[in-house]
C-alpha cells in the first residue's frame, strides 16, 4: 500500500544520510571510503552532490543505529538493507562505498555497493534486492541529476556503470544516465523517451557484452527514437576517458566518434563477415531486423538505401528480406 511504500523511502533516505555521515565524518569512513573516491577522482563537490557514502565494515552497524532511531525491522528487511536469518541481523552492504539510486523526482529507491578491493570471491557490485519501491528494470541510475541537461542539449548518453556518469558530470557533460549492469529495457528507454528523442549509446571498450548490446538497442529503435553509438579507446570506459581528458577533448571525442547506429552496425558486422557468404546472408537479416524495428517508414526506406551500400548488396533484396520479417511478425 501507499503508506507502506512512504515508509520504505523514508528508511531509505535514513539510510542514505548515514551512510553519507559515516563517509564524512568517521575515522573508517575517511580513510577508507573518502580516500576510495579521491583515488578515482571525485572531487568533494562531487561525492556530495550524487550523495555517495560508505557502509562501516562490521556485521550489524548501521541495523543496529536504525533500530535505536526507531525504524522498523520489517522496513529495512523490504528495503534489503537488513538481511534477517534466523535470529540474526546483518548489514548487506557492509564495507562498501555507496551508491544512492533515485528516481526522476529525486527520491532514493536503493543502494548500488562497491567493494574496495578487486577480489574474485565478492561480487564487485551489490545492488538493492527489487523491492516495493525499487524495481530495476525501471530505474536509470543518474536521471535525477541529468533530467534538465538531457531536455536542454536534446540527447542523452547512456552508459554502463555508476561512475561513468559520475566522472561525465564532473567533467561538465551531465545528460548521462546508466542501466547499472542491467540489459537496457523497455521501461528504462521510456523514461528518457520523455524527455528526448536522441540517444547515444556509449560502450564500455572491453566489448565483452557489445553484441549483447546491439540487441538491446533494437528497442530503441522501436520506441521511434534515433540511436547513436559510440566506442572508446582500448581498454577505457567513459570513466576512465573522462578523467584523463578536459570537457573540450571529451566533447570533441564524442562528436567525432558517435555513429548512427545502424551504419553502425551495418560496417561492423559488415567487416566481420564479408569473406564469408553464409555469414553475410546472416548479417544482412540481422541488420534488416534492426531496421524493421524502426516505426517511421520513410526512415526506414532511407537506412535500408544507406546498408545496401555499405554492405554492397542491392536494395531490392533488402527490401524482400524486410518485407519476409514483416510477414513472420504477423
Ligand atoms: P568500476 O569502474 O568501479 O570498476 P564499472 O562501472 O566500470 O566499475 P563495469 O564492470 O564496467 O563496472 O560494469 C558496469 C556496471 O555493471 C557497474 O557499474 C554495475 O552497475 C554493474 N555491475 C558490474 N559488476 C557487477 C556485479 N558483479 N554485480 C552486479 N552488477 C555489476
Ligand atoms: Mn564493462
Ligand atoms: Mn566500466
Ligand atoms: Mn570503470
Amino acid at each position: 500500500a501507499a503508506n507502506e511504500r512512504e515508509s520504505l523511502y523514508l528508511v531509505s533516505e535514513y539510510a542514505s544520510k548515514y551512510f553519507q555521515n559515516i563517509l564524512h565524518k568517521t575515522d573508517q569512513g575517511k580513510s577508507i571510503g573518502l580516500s576510495y573516491f579521491k583515488e578515482r577522482g571525485f572531487t568533494e563537490d562531487t561525492i556530495k552532490k550524487f550523495d555517495l557514502g560508505y557502509a562501516l565494515d562490521e556485521w550489524q552497524a548501521f541495523t543496529d543505529e536504525a533500530l535505536k532511531q526507531g525504524y522498523n525491522i520489517d522496513y529495512l528487511e523490504k528495503t534489503g538493507l537488513t538481511i534477517v536469518k534466523d535470529t540474526k541481523r546483518f548489514d548487506r552492504f557492509k564495507g562498501r562505498v555507496l551508491f544512492p539510486i533515485k528516481s526522476m523526482s529525486g527520491r532514493i529507491l536503493g543502494f548500488g555497493g562497491r567493494i574496495l578491493i578487486n577480489d574474485k570471491k565478492a561480487a564487485k557490485y551489490l545492488n538493492s534486492p527489487e523491492s516495493d519501491i525499487y524495481h530495476k528494470s525501471k530505474v536509470l541510475y543518474g536521471i535525477f541529476h541529468a533530467k534538465q541537461s538531457i531536455a536542454k542539449e536534446d540527447n542523452c548518453y547512456l552508459v554502463e556503470g555508476y561512475t561513468d556518469v559520475i566522472q561525465f558530470h564532473q567533467t561538465g557533460i551531465k545528460n548521462v544516465v546508466s542501466s547499472s549492469g542491467t540489459a537496457l529495457t523497455s521501461d528504462q528507454i521510456r523514461l528518457i523517451n520523455r524527455l528526448t528523442k536522441n540517444i547515444t549509446v556509449l560502450f564500455d571498450s572491453d566489448a565483452a557484452g557489445m553484441r549483447a548490446s546491439l540487441r538491446g538497442i533494437d528497442l530503441i529503435l522501436e520506441q521511434g527514437m534515433n540511436v547513436k553509438v559510440c566506442t572508446f579507446p582500448d581498454g577505457e570506459d567513459p570513466d576512465s576517458f573522462a578523467k584523463k581528458n578536459s570537457l573540450e577533448e571529451l566533447a570533441l571525442y564524442l562528436e567525432e566518434n558517435s555513429k548512427d547506429f545502424i551504419q553502425f552496425k551495418a560496417s561492423v558486422l559488415f567487416e566481420e563477415s564479408k569473406n564469408d557468404p553464409i555469414k553475410k546472408a546472416e548479417t544482412v537479416r540481422d541488420i534488416v531486423n534492426s531496421i524493421s524495428k524502426i516505426p517511421d517508414r520513410i526512415k526506414k526506406e532511407i537506412y535500408i538505401q544507406e546498408c545496401a551500400r555499405i554492405m554492397d548488396i542491392s536494395e531490392a533484396v533488402l527490401f524482400s528480406t524486410l518485407a519476409q520479417i514483416n510477414k513472420k511478425e504477423f
